[in-house]
């Protein structure tokens, strides 16, 4: 584990097994300096396990980064669970899932992430008090998946005036990869602003649905990174920026949901050097854990949230800014401000 690439003096990294259940999962706690490590739980389908402890370890950082950032008074956590290649009982498995959680004592608080809904998360709530999302409760504050999406695309709307001087998004050609919670929530965002959606999915019917109700045009998985765009929006899984797709990437920003589209940490710098202004992930996808961390603070206070993505575009234009001002990439003046953050 020490000398795994992307462990960076992680606080925790807490394994669970229950057989019964089929419960196989890694909570990983990055930095609590800020508040206890809060972050979505993710269920997939590993290859290897060893992508398991990958993905948590990169992602439980990324909290560190996106909650300091976001201003918010949590740390970083994530977990995964590794999906059972067998039928299960999906109840039982997240009961055990909720007393792994309740056994880390709080220095970890779940909520969604990719293949977990707010069904799941009551399920946890009966095993620990370490968990929001919650679609119901005193400050329950459901899906954090439509204040990512507002959050995305308040935050495309900053990075398209920066880049290309137009404060309308009328006209502007969005490629969006993956129309999920997220994916699909962003493009009813960008279509009322007259943004022209190019898009893609491997669910024919959701894309079948965004022609229909957005007019959007359909491109193949493989294909919408090399389509004539604005800008190329990832809201599938991270990695989607690599030296192989890169070359093909036509839009001038790259700005999405997805966590972790730098396939690796240079990736950056090439985007820079590319001419391509890339909107840090774990910045931009900030509205989430915004609207999570309300819930936690015990009182659901929707201005509050609002004020928090207002901040949000007012740190994109801080990053942008910057960058052209040092001639850096983006990427690493967030990378900067964050470690500050973390540090203070
Ligand atoms: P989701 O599972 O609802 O949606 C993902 C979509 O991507 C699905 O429709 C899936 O079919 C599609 N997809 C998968 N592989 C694909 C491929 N190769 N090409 C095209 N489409 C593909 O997940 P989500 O909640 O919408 O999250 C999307 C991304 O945003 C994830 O990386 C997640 O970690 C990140 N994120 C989500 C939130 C949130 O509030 N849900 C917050 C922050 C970050």
């Amino acid at each position: 584990m020490f000398d795994h690439p992307d462990f960076d003096d992680h606080e925790g990294i807490h394994v669970f097994s229950d057989p019964k259940s089929g419960l196989r999962a890694i909570i990983a706690v990055h930095n609590t300096n800020r508040g206890p490590g809060a972050g979505g739980t993710r269920l997939w389908s590993y290859a290897d396990p060893r992508d398991a402890v990958t993905d948590a370890l990169r992602l439980s950082k990324a909290m560190s980064y996106k909650n300091a950032m976001a201003g918010l008074d949590l740390g970083g956590g994530k977990a995964v669970i590794l999906r059972p290649d067998v039928e299960f009982d999906r109840t039982a498995l997240f009961e055990a899932y909720g007393r792994a959680v309740e056994a880390v004592g709080g220095r970890y608080i779940t909520a969604e992430d990719v293949g977990v809904s707010p069904d799941d998360m009551r399920v946890i709530k009966t095993q620990t008090d370490f968990v929001a999302g919650l679609d119901d409760g005193p400050a329950a504050s459901g899906d954090p998946s439509p204040v990512t999406a507002e959050g995305v695309y308040r935050g495309i709307k900053v990075a398209v005036h920066h880049a290309l001087g137009v404060a309308s998004l009328k006209g502007i050609r969005v490629a969006v990869q993956g129309l999920g919670h997220v994916g699909y929530g962003l493009c009813q965002h960008l279509h009322e602003a007259g943004a022209q959606l190019i898009v893609t999915d491997i669910n024919q019917a959701v894309l079948e649905k965004a022609e229909a109700e957005f007019g959007a045009s359909l491109v193949e998985p493989s294909g919408i990174q090399a389509v004539e765009a604005d800008v190329y929006a990832p809201c599938a899984l991270g990695g989607s920026i690599s030296k192989d797709t890169l070359p093909d990437i036509k839009a001038s920003i790259i700005a999405g949901a997805a966590n972790n589209q730098l396939a690796s940490p240079d990736m950056g710098e090439a985007c820079r050097a590319r001419g391509i202004l890339y909107v840090p992930d774990y910045v931009l996808n900030a509205g989430g854990i915004i609207n999570v961390a309300a819930e936690v603070s015990g009182t659901y206070d929707p201005k509050w949230v609002k004020s928090k993505l207002d901040e949000l575009e007012v740190t994109l234009k801080t990053i942008f800014a910057e960058a052209a001002k040092q001639g850096v990439s983006t990427d690493s003046v967030a990378n900067e401000m964050a470690k500050e953050r973390l540090n203070a």
